[in-house]
């Protein structure tokens, strides 16, 4: 069917009461910069229940497009029929239903404009009959091949047979900051993702070792970072010179500790930038049970170096569910390239599953790590990252 708007669902966000025009306009901005290449091509509308975008041109990978801005529930292609007649539509009706594909159909008519002479039920039976009595097409209420929706509002009826799916969350940055712990692994960037999809807005904070992780990470985790611009335009990422802090630690950590160690500074490290650029979380791609450092027991000593709150939203994912999530999102052939990560090259034999908080605290009286770190966030490069292809 030809289409010539598209009405865009909000879904959960329209439960949120006087907030809602935030979430709309927020919504709406995403939409802009989506399709910033196409401003000439469309108008948009924006009204309490829906954002209808009305085509002046075709606009190519539309549907792709719109499918990847968060906060939006669903959108349908629709034509709208300024004269919304009876007669007009049965006529719509018939064109459609002799370009479609399939056996039986449902009308679905919704009078939202409750001065429109019929009622819905009216509506859907005079159509039907319509393309009952010219097609070969038959009625199936339960499971139709085609469903024909028709909504009548004020300005016109508003037809459309295709209604698609949206990336569901909130509109980007509509719900708060996180700064992200990213690494160059499959892991961070999914939650990163994930955060954005929930309207979280969120800054990238990175642990560099060179010489013993390579350069190459940097450039991995700009084309990560890169390919996540898509759901949300500008992203800032913080690095972290980690080297001085890393050797210390392998220094004077007791067997199976380092990476327990490692994890508290890296911890401490994320929480005082994160409150020097107001933000109020943390996060990361941690997933409960995946590794050493990510038992219950390990998670416990690991956050008690912070009071703010760390967003874990792969905690309860398995690896085969995220990494179909990183192959979806365009991340996962960026993160298998080969490099080098400050907690692999370190790794002990044996890392504990279930480490002390008695021996940490007496490994971190052993050096000064406060004035390590004091140098890591004196030292910090950052680097903004923006859509543009
Ligand atoms: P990933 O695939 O994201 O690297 P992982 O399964 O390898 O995760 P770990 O290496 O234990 O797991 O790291 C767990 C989490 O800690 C990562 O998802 C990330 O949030 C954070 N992290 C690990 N290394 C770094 C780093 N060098 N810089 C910033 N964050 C890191
Ligand atoms: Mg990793």
């Amino acid at each position: 069917m030809k289409y010539n708007v598209v009405i865009v669902r909000f879904g959960e966000m329209s439960t949120k009461g006087k907030n809602k025009k935030d979430f709309v306009a927020k919504l709406a901005k995403s939409i802009r910069i989506a399709l910033r290449e196409n401003e000439d091509d469309y108008k948009m509308v924006i009204r309490h229940d829906h954002i209808y975008l009305y085509l002046i041109n075709d606009i190519d990978n539309l549907e792709n497009t719109l499918s990847e801005i968060s906060g939006m529930y669903s959108f349908s292609l629709a034509y709208k029929i300024e004269d919304p007649d009876l007669d007009n539509l049965k006529e719509f009706a018939l064109k459609v239903f002799a370009e479609e594909e399939g056996k039986t159909f449902k009308i679905r008519a919704r009078r939202i404009d409750k001065s429109y002479p019929f009622i819905s039920d009216e509506i859907n039976r005079e159509i039907a009959s319509t393309i009952l009595k010219n097609t070969s097409w038959r009625v199936d209420v339960h499971n139709p091949d085609l469903i024909f929706d028709i909504e009548i509002r004020d300005d016109g009826a508003y037809v459309f047979t295709k209604t698609i799916k949206g990336m569901g969350g909130y509109p980007s940055g509509s719900i708060g900051k996180t700064l992200m712990m990213l690494s160059g692994g499959i892991d961070s960037p999914v939650a990163t993702y994930l955060l954005m999809r929930r309207g979280v807005e969120v800054t990238c904070i990175h642990f560099a070792a060179p010489p013993y992780t390579n350069s190459g990470v940097i450039d991995k985790l700009e084309d990560i970072l890169k390919s996540l611009t898509k759901y949300q335009s500008k992203i800032r990422l913080f690095i972290v010179p980690f080297t001085k802090l890393q050797e210390k630690i392998y220094e004077n950590s007791f067997e199976g500790y380092p990476i327990t160690i490692m994890r508290r500074m890296m911890y401490r490290i994320a929480s005082r930038l994160a409150q020097r650029l107001n933000i109020p979380c943390l996060a990361s791609g941690e997933s409960v049970g995946q590794v050493a450092s990510q038992t219950i027991d390990s998670l416990n000593v690991i956050n008690e170096v912070t009071n703010i709150p760390v967003l874990r939203p792969l905690c309860t994912y398995d690896k085969v569910d995220i990494i179909r999530i990183s192959e979806k999102i365009g991340t996962y052939d960026i993160s298998i390239r080969p490099y080098e990560d400050c907690c692999t090259i370190f790794a002990p034999v044996k890392p504990k599953t279930s480490p002390h908080l008695d021996e940490c605290l007496k490994i971190e009286s052993l050096f000064d790590y406060e004035s390590l770190i004091n140098e890591c966030l004196d030292n910090l490069e950052v680097k903004y990252i923006k859509f543009d292809n």
